[in-house]
């Protein structure tokens, strides 16, 4: 089926692809976000299961800039960002009720399609057309692109140029164990564990960080060299692997776990710009967290400087 002409369209509905689609309608451009998730947030993700409640990607989030910090300000007060613990004299902030409220809440407003999976784009003079896995097409005259970038790189026809410069981006992997406890856990206060030793990163207890949940749901996260070593093995060996790691700050049984692997996680190294604009042609923009730092807010971030870079053109 083909849609009418997009003012703009924003692929990605994560924190990045949010940012940029309030800062583009704001404006007063007419912003449709597509996204394959099922719902909006992509790495910013939370679920239950057995009576406990996760977040299973990012963990918490800082707002060191002051247009981040205006934004979680706004949400200070509700259950989508509250003060979890300070380190370094600096607040970690978290969702209480998960941390994909977030992105829940910035999406209000928006026009959002999700489970829509973006297979090509193809530039069609001084239009970007784009077609789905459903077998949808969509035209725009305006594109922004939030995915991670091996994935944007693999969407998009771009020049050697663009490509030399977007190619040397990695991302680590990350396997994370999703374990529900019979008990308490043993992880001290606030809940949250740096271990940084693999083959753990962090350990949290998702009870203590104020989720709801009849159970404690813990979230392991494997360091980057476990995740690479062991993204093939069947996930009841490395279940068993991180969850032996983990035994001595759990401190009840584990009645049930879920498994779930990163491909792109955080990006090893950042690209030094904020967002990447590609000229001489409709206009098309990259964002994300390997452009605005390794991290929620630098996620956010990009997104703002992708919508600035294409309101100034
Ligand atoms: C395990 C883990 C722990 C983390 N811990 C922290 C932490 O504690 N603190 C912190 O600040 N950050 C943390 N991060 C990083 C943080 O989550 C990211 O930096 C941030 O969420 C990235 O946002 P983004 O918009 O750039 O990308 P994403 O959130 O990845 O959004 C990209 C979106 O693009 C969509 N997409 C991809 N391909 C297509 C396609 N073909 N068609 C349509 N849609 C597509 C995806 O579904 C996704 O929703 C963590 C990440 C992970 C995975």
């Amino acid at each position: 089926m083909n849609s009418p002409v997009e003012d703009c369209i924003v692929i990605g509905a994560g924190l990045s692809g949010l940012a940029a689609a309030r800062t583009l309608q704001s404006a007063g451009l007419e912003v449709l976000l597509l996204d394959k998730g099922r719902r909006v947030g992509g790495r910013m993700a939370s679920r239950h299961f057995e009576g406990a409640h996760f977040d299973y990607g990012a963990q918490f989030f800082t707002a060191r800039d002051p247009e981040f910090r205006r934004v979680v300000d706004g949400f200070l007060g509700t259950d989508v960002a509250a003060p979890w613990f300070d380190r370094e004299g600096e607040t970690r902030y978290c969702s209480p009720l998960g941390m994909n409220a977030l992105p829940q809440s910035l999406a209000e407003g928006l026009r959002v399609a999700c489970g829509v999976t973006v297979a090509a784009v193809r530039r069609d003079q001084n239009l970007w057309r784009i077609v789905t896995e459903e077998g949808e097409e969509y035209s725009t005259e305006v594109l922004v692109v939030t995915t991670p970038v091996p994935q944007a790189l693999a969407l998009l026809e771009l020049s050697e140029q663009a490509r030399n410069d977007l190619s040397t981006i990695e991302y680590h992997r990350c396997v994370a164990i999703l374990a529900v406890l019979a008990g308490e856990s043993a992880i001290p206060a606030p809940g949250f564990l740096r271990i940084a030793q693999e083959p753990l990163q962090t350990l949290a207890d998702n009870r203590q960080k104020g989720l709801d949940g009849e159970m404690t749901g813990v979230t392991i996260l494997a360091g980057p060299a476990f995740s690479l070593l062991h993204w093939e093995t069947v996930k009841e060996e490395a279940a068993k692997l991180l969850l032996a790691a983990a035994a001595p700050w759990l401190g009840s049984p584990v009645t049930h776990w879920r498994y779930h692997r990163w491909r792109y996680s955080q990006p090893v190294q950042t690209f030094d710009a904020r967002c990447y604009g590609i000229e001489g042609g409709p206009p098309l923009v990259l964002a994300g967290d390997a452009f605005g730092g390794p991290r929620v807010e630098g996620a956010f971030l990009s997104g703002v400087a992708a919508a600035n870079w294409l309101l100034e053109r």
